[in-house]
């Protein structure tokens, strides 16, 4: 595979996926404002390198789910704004993607600039199932530029035309972002320092499936917080009142616990609970043992005990890989259990790495700071689908490349 250095050269208009699909507020004016620019930030070093080798740099970003035709509430407008203030050069946005206007940026862009395409999600062949599309979308954006650097992290999983298509059609190589990313998430897989214990939280376990299965094969302790407990706790046979319940993945569940069983794994989960007779901020709060759960009440974090029990296996890691809270951390009074785990995590000398998405947003919210942990991915999905051992459609089409 090609390496960023082999395509930084002086001149060349280098045609940068990156991801840039932050979160963001808009107010009664409609005024929209970046509330994390963590991603933004992530994609600055793979910029900087190719600015400095004298590259015109012409990035290509989604932001949203814009349903395939332009939608002012989806533009990269705000992104513009702070990348430029990040970079300390003015980027352009051009609205057309690939049409005239794009065309005349690029050839009026001299060595160093940048410039950012809008949000390529406004084209609906970036996201048809149809290789046609997305193939006449990606030669328009190949047409723009010498070479293509991936360093999208979050979309390397996805098979659309501006991460896989456009690979095929221009020299292409992964960006810093990218190249970091993988290699953290290949030695996790491969070859980590153990022991390996793996943090997992958030909504649903549907979503995590593929990755319990794949882990249940490498990991020394698996720890399972958040809502996705629930449908754990139901397969045991414990009532969970008004919890998240994914009963149709009941008897998967019952199945890896079966299997973490035959392997001698631990599989542990939640022993109490914070519970509340509501789903908001001020509702009645208790905490009680997984066991004791009423009827109308639901489990919104994990409970002290369970903190001190995952805390042990924290302490005593060689790598830790957390991805989703433990639990409804938005909200004040199911905020503790996230909190202590994050801060469990930040303290302890294993090699820390962090799923993207809403483990990372929280750590931000919560004020923890990121040099703390080793690694905190921008990919929610892709480092799952990573560490499902899938193949990761974006990553292949670098592999395959071209040898123009
Ligand atoms: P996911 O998108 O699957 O990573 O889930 C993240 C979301 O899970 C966050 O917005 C949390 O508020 C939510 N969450 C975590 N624990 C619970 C819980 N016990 N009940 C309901 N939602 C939860």
């Amino acid at each position: 595979m090609r390496t960023l250095a082999d395509l930084a050269h002086s001149g060349r208009r280098v045609l940068v996926r990156v991801d840039l699909n932050v979160p963001m507020t808009t107010d009664a004016h409609g005024a929209r404002t970046i509330t994390d620019d963590g991603r933004i930030r992530a994609c600055i070093p793979t910029i900087d390198v190719l600015r400095a080798a004298g590259c015109r740099v012409v990035l290509v970003a989604h932001l949203g789910r814009p349903k395939g035709e332009p939608n002012p509430a989806y533009s990269l407008a705000p992104v513009a704004v702070r990348l430029s203030e990040l970079l300390g050069v003015p980027v352009p946005l051009v609205e057309d993607i690939t049409g005239a206007k794009a065309q005349a940026a690029v050839a009026n862009m001299h060595d160093g600039d940048v410039i950012l395409l809008e949000n390529i999600r406004f084209d609906a062949r970036e996201t048809s199932k149809t290789a046609a599309d997305r193939e006449s979308l990606a030669a328009e954006l190949a047409a723009l530029a010498d070479a293509f650097v991936s360093d999208g992290f979050g979309v390397v999983h996805r098979e659309q035309a501006s991460v896989t298509d456009v690979a095929h059609l221009l020299p292409s190589a992964p960006g810093l972002l990218v190249r970091g990313e993988s290699e953290v998430f290949t030695r996790i897989l491969n070859d980590p320092q153990r022991p390996l214990v793996v943090l997992l939280g958030g909504s649903k376990v549907s979503d995590k499936l593929g990755v319990i299965g794949n882990l249940l094969e490498r990991v020394d302790a698996l720890l399972i917080g958040g809502g996705m407990a629930f449908t754990f706790l139901a397969g045991q046979g414990f009532e969970v009142g008004d919890s998240l319940l994914e009963s149709d993945q009941i008897p998967a569940t019952q199945e890896f616990m079966r299997r973490a069983q035959q392997r001698g794994i631990p599989l542990i989960l939640p022993s109490d609970v914070v519970i509340a007779d509501d789903f908001s901020a001020d509702a009645h709060v208790r905490t009680v043992p997984v066991g004791e759960i009423p009827p109308g009440w639901r489990g919104l974090d994990i409970g002290p005990q369970t903190v001190e029990a995952f805390q042990s296996r924290i302490d005593t890691a060689g790598t830790v890989v957390w991805n989703g809270p433990m639990g409804v951390f938005e909200m004040a009074p199911f905020a503790a259990g996230t909190e202590a785990i994050a801060r469990a995590i930040a303290a302890s000398s294993a090699f820390s790495v962090v799923g993207g998405g809403d483990s990372a947003a929280a750590i931000r919210l919560l004020g923890i700071p990121e040099n703390d942990f080793d690694h905190i991915s921008t990919g929610g999905g892709a480092s799952l689908e990573f560490l499902e051992g899938k193949r990761l459609p974006g990553l292949t089409a670098l592999e395959e490349g071209t040898e123009q």
